[in-house]
């Protein structure tokens, strides 16, 4: 029951405002979560994954927090471009060896436990994995990525299902399948004839925003075939901040 919980604090990050905030003197635009809570003071912190949140007591304007962020644009450029560097290490060396997971967006710890059977539990902001022998790589790899499977089908059957319940079954539509393969080009694909749906295995490696902008992206196929003005209106409609999850896709693939 842990688990469930961590996830539903996902859900709720993602239901909060962003904010394109431009760097100038061309140093690009990043995209800054405004998180209101029952605080007092304003607190911006750039997270290990590069993200930037502002963190606002109820009620502060939207007006005063794009003002705020402005005159903290130097600072929040070189915390992201500290942070980016050491994320892309961190990644680069984790994958062979398991030491952290890149899941929802976000990096996590994974810890190694000595366990009767082999498996993994998500709590606390880490990954345990319980292995018969702890320095196993192999041991360690395959509950892993068994782990990660199970909670990605998990992941996109539940966002599949609300996103279904609420646009297209009121239409008419069928229910689509859906499967999880390895795929390296693409995040989903949709067969509308089959009424079937691939997702990604690495799609759980993005933020929940993208993850839910790939489903309802797929699901859309069922009606609209092709990328055309009505596909991308009724994405729009049901989903107002979709281009900026296609665009942070990228950095995921
Ligand atoms: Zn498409």
């Amino acid at each position: 029951m842990k688990t469930r919980h961590n996830f539903n604090a996902y859900y709720k990050i993602i239901m909060i405002k962003s904010y394109n905030l431009d760097l100038g003197d061309g140093r690009g635009t990043v995209t800054v979560a405004f998180v209101r809570k029952r605080i007092k003071n304003v607190y911006l912190k750039v997270e290990r994954d590069a993200s930037v949140v502002l963190n606002l007591p109820y009620g502060t304007p939207d007006a005063w927090a794009t003002d705020y962020l402005l005159s903290m644009r130097d600072w929040v450029c070189k915390h992201v471009k500290t942070r980016q560097e050491a994320f892309n290490k961190n990644n680069l060396s984790e994958v062979e060896s398991y030491k952290s997971a890149l899941i929802f967006g976000k990096s996590f710890e994974i810890v190694r436990l000595k366990g009767a059977k082999p498996h993994a539990v998500f709590s606390g902001g880490t990954v345990n994995l319980y292995l018969t022998n702890p320095s196993d790589e192999t041991e360690a790899g395959s509950v892993y990525r068994a782990w990660l499977r199970k909670l990605a089908a998990k992941i996109y059957a539940e966002e599949l299902n609300d996103f279904y319940d609420r646009f297209f079954a009121p239409l008419g539509i069928a229910k689509p399948i859906f499967q999880i393969r390895k795929m390296k080009t693409l995040w989903g694909s949709c067969t509308p004839k089959q009424s079937k749906i691939v997702f990604n295995e690495n799609l759980i490696r993005s933020d929940m925003a993208c993850i839910r902008y790939v489903v309802l992206h797929e699901l859309t196929h069922l009606i609209h075939y092709r990328h055309d003005a009505d596909f991308y209106a009724f994405v729009e409609a049901r989903m107002p901040d979709w281009k900026e999850c296609k665009k942070r896709l990228r950095q995921y693939m």
